[in-house]
């Protein structure tokens, strides 16, 4: 990282509060300590921070785009997806992060009955297999025909290609999970937009996180600030996020992970007083 923060970009107002004025907080010119190679060539990007709202966003050129049609998870679980399912799987319900998620819906939503659920960008799909252990009828969906593979063999469950900006939905669901994606995606009130109609009446969105806020306490080289993500939240912004895509956050909470990741969670229902032009 740079000594001197000096901007080569013009940061666009904060996508959630709107407000203008942003500041530049790193500039990092280097893979930071831990972080995966995406193989972007010459490495730049700079971290801005929302002053009202706390919301946190890397700009930079690099096309992070086809990352995720097959380059992305071959980068980010050098052990392939089957080992490294493997090994989260295999890991105590304590120790493993991917439990401590299915926890939270089981206390929140309680027992799945007949009800549906799809996990956007299932990536390794340790979420949809234990899902399925603990009964719940999970669908995966993801941009990669390979993690679409691995979710139909490793985890057993029904899953196809689509990503959350362009794909239309199958069928619609009484929950529809995104963990740890919509900060790898631009535009994430779009995204969130998007799946909302694809959920049945009274439906749930749950979302998952990086907590930028949180993470900010231990410096600015944490992975919840890597390349890889186009934004890290804040509680203001994670409720904010829910309201511009016309839904309301009617829990927040936050933790730190088996892992140590800094996670924001959110369990989001659709607003019967929203307008698009608010
Ligand atoms: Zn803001």
């Amino acid at each position: 990282m740079s000594t001197v923060v000096q901007s080569h970009f013009t940061c666009p107002p904060c996508p959630l509060c709107l407000s203008a004025s942003q500041e530049l907080i790193a500039v990092y010119d280097h893979l930071g300590p831990g972080e995966k190679d995406l193989k972007v060539g010459s490495y730049y990007r700079e971290l801005w921070r929302c002053p009202v709202c706390g919301h946190l966003r890397n700009l930079h050129d690099h096309d992070l785009d086809s990352l995720y049609q097959g380059g992305y998870n071959a980068a980010a679980f050098t052990d392939g997806l089957k080992r490294q399912f493997e090994r989260v799987m295999s890991l105590p319900r304590e120790q493993s992060d991917n439990w401590k998620r299915v926890d939270r819906i089981l206390d929140y939503l309680g027992a799945p009955g007949d009800r549906t659920a799809l996990d956007i960008g299932s990536g390794s799909a340790v979420f949809p297999a234990a899902m399925r252990q603990v009964g719940w009828n999970i669908s995966a969906m993801d941009p990669d025909t390979a993690a679409v593979a691995h979710a139909k063999s490793a985890a057993g469950v029904d899953a196809f290609v689509g990503d959350a900006m362009t794909s239309s939905f199958p069928s619609r669901y009484d929950l529809i999970t995104f963990n740890k994606v919509l900060e790898h995606i631009k535009h994430p009130v779009k995204a969130l937009t998007r799946a909302k109609a694809a959920l049945k009446p009274g439906g749930w969105l749950y979302v998952e996180l990086p907590d930028g806020e949180e993470a900010l306490h231990d410096g600015l080289h944490r992975q919840e600030f890597f390349l890889e993500h186009w934004h890290a939240f804040s509680v203001p912004s994670i409720a904010l996020l829910a309201r511009r895509a016309g839904l309301r956050a009617e829990s927040i909470g936050r933790t730190r992970c088996p892992s140590g990741k800094y996670t924001l969670h959110a369990f989001m229902i659709e607003r019967t007083d929203y307008s698009p032009n608010e």
